[in-house]
């Protein structure tokens, strides 16, 4: 329970400099996220979830490269957040994470400008942080395309369904690739949330 004992790289890490140790769904989540496990997360906002997912998601990428630095250009890693402010909150964690280790974030919602999303999506990322809505906007009209999307977090994925969000979230993780990682965070768990989980994620999930 300690970062040394994480073992991630100290680039990595930078992130957390300011922190005493893990929170507790950090060192809940890293050991299985790091071993490509589907998981489960109930928690809320403020339990440090979002490196708890973040820092595993960035060593993916980080394997995706293999020592190939060239930037790519369709992201690898998609979070998926019911409102525009959480989504904002997520990518400015991200986006500071990523720096140390040049991990690439974009953050796409409605009631903007596409402009700057699309010469996002043109200069190549990595991570894309986006809600439903805006995030389908952008793959009907050809800009983004999510086959190589291979790590996927659900953020408040009850949230995301009672705001009616459903049919663009299914139609969104279908276009992923099949061999996906699947993250699901939810402050509770109804019958949708599990029907979600059930079809798109792994038979057993972790469930923490
Ligand atoms: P989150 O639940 O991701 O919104 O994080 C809530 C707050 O916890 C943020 O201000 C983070 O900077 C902070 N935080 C994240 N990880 C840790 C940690 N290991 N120790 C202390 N604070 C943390």
């Amino acid at each position: 329970n300690s970062f040394a004992d994480s073992k991630l790289p100290d680039n990595v890490l930078e992130c957390c400099k300011g922190f005493d140790k893990p929170s507790p769904i950090q060192a809940h989540a890293w050991p299985f996220l790091l071993d490509n496990r589907d998981f489960i997360g109930i928690a809320q906002t403020g339990s440090g979830k979002t490196l708890a997912f973040g820092i595993p998601a960035i060593m993916h990428v980080l394997g995706k490269r293999k020592g190939d630095n060239s930037r790519r250009v369709n992201p690898i890693c998609l979070f998926l957040s019911p409102t525009r402010e959480l989504a904002q909150q997520i990518a400015d964690v991200l986006c500071d994470a990523g720096k140390s280790c040049g991990v690439k974030s974009a953050c796409f919602y409605g009631g903007t400008s596409k402009g700057p999303q699309l010469s996002a999506l043109r200069s190549g990322i990595d991570l894309v942080i986006a809600t439903p809505g805006r995030l389908k906007d952008l793959i009907e009209m050809g800009k983004c395309h999510l086959q190589d999307v291979s790590f996927v977090v659900l953020d408040e994925a009850d949230r995301m369904l009672d705001m009616g969000f459903e049919q663009d979230v299914r139609s969104i993780l279908s276009q992923t690739n099949s061999d996906r990682q699947m993250v699901m965070f939810s402050a509770t768990w109804p019958m949708e949330v599990h029907q979600l989980a059930n079809e798109f994620m792994d038979p057993n999930p972790i469930k923490v």
